[in-house]
């Protein structure tokens, strides 16, 4: 059994500033970055010293992790790990990529999200470039509103016909879009009408709480970031014990690192042990 980690630490800043981001421009303080790097290295320690069990770990910080040098070194020690089979990351790329260097190519991957007005479109391919000629497998993905479907296109003509570009659509309003916009969006992203609803999953099966969990800087163990009902404490508990197949308690599941868990979706059979990085290939 291959056990998935949803790390999300204390960590809650961004170099940059996305008009809709709670996390846009906001600073943690001096105490608030050291609390956060022991919180990481903590938790690498954990995963270290359990060689017992097989793991993929995706880090799903609130903000950008990747312009730290402590979540930079997290992922490399993790993709040095032989009981690591994948270690990811969110992030919006602005870090130097050097620190790749150092990383098992084969582990390592970043669900890497383009933001138009917050860095140029050739900025933005020169890292993709990097990555690249590093051998470092990536997605890139844009969140999908209407006034950015253009750029969303382009980027998509810009980048190799192989690389999958994701896109999250925007679901608050219905109807946000058009038949015309609608199709657009798919001609880029097969697989974003998964992304425009909100799936009814009160009831139904899903891998969190058994082959898939959310653990804070605490160590807290919930089953996804979605339902705050605590399972345990890494560092407390047993893991084995606390995992069991479940059912879903929220009536929906709307974003991709939730429903791509879902059994009935069948997403595991598109995404094909990318579903963390979101990669299709
Ligand atoms: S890059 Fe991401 S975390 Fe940073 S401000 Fe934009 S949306 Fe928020
Ligand atoms: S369906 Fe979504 S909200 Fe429900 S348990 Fe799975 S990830 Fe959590």
């Amino acid at each position: 059994m291959t056990l998935s980690i949803l790390y999300r630490g204390d960590l809650s800043s961004c170099n940059y500033d996305c008009p809709y981001c709670p996390f846009a421009k906001r600073k943690d303080s001096n105490a608030t970055l050291t609390t956060d790097a022991q919180q990481v290295t903590r938790f690498v320690d954990y995963i270290k010293q359990h060689p017992h069990i097989q793991f993929k770990v995706f880090f799903t910080p609130w903000g950008e992790g990747l312009i730290r040098h402590y979540y930079q070194q997290a992922m490399v020690a993790l993709s040095h790990c032989d009981h690591v089979e994948k270690v990811a990351i969110q992030t919006n790329l602005s870090c130097r990529l050097h620190w790749l260097q150092k990383a098992n190519k084969e582990k390592i991957a970043l669900w890497s999200t383009y933001h138009p007005g917050q860095v140029s479109r050739e900025a933005f391919l020169d890292k993709c470039r990097q990555l690249d000629e590093l051998g470092v497998s990536y997605s890139v993905g844009i969140v999908g509103f209407k006034e950015t479907i253009a750029e969303i296109e382009t980027m998509r003509t810009l980048l190799p016909p192989e690389k999958y570009v994701w896109v999250n659509a925007l679901k608050k309003q219905a109807d946000y879009y058009n038949e015309e916009e609608r199709q657009r969006l798919i001609a880029v992203d097969p697989y974003v009408p998964y992304n425009m609803v909100h799936h009814e999953s009160k009831g139904k099966a899903c891998r969190t709480g058994d082959t898939v969990i959310s653990v804070d800087g605490h160590g807290n163990i919930y089953r996804c970031h979605f339902i705050k009902e605590k399972l345990g404490n890494l560092y407390q508990h047993e893991l084995t014990t606390l995992l069991q197949p479940r059912l879903c308690t929220n009536n929906t599941c709307g974003c991709h690192i939730g429903y791509v868990h879902m059994n009935d979706l069948g997403l595991y059979e598109v995404y094909k042990g990318k579903e963390l990085e979101r990669i299709v290939s």
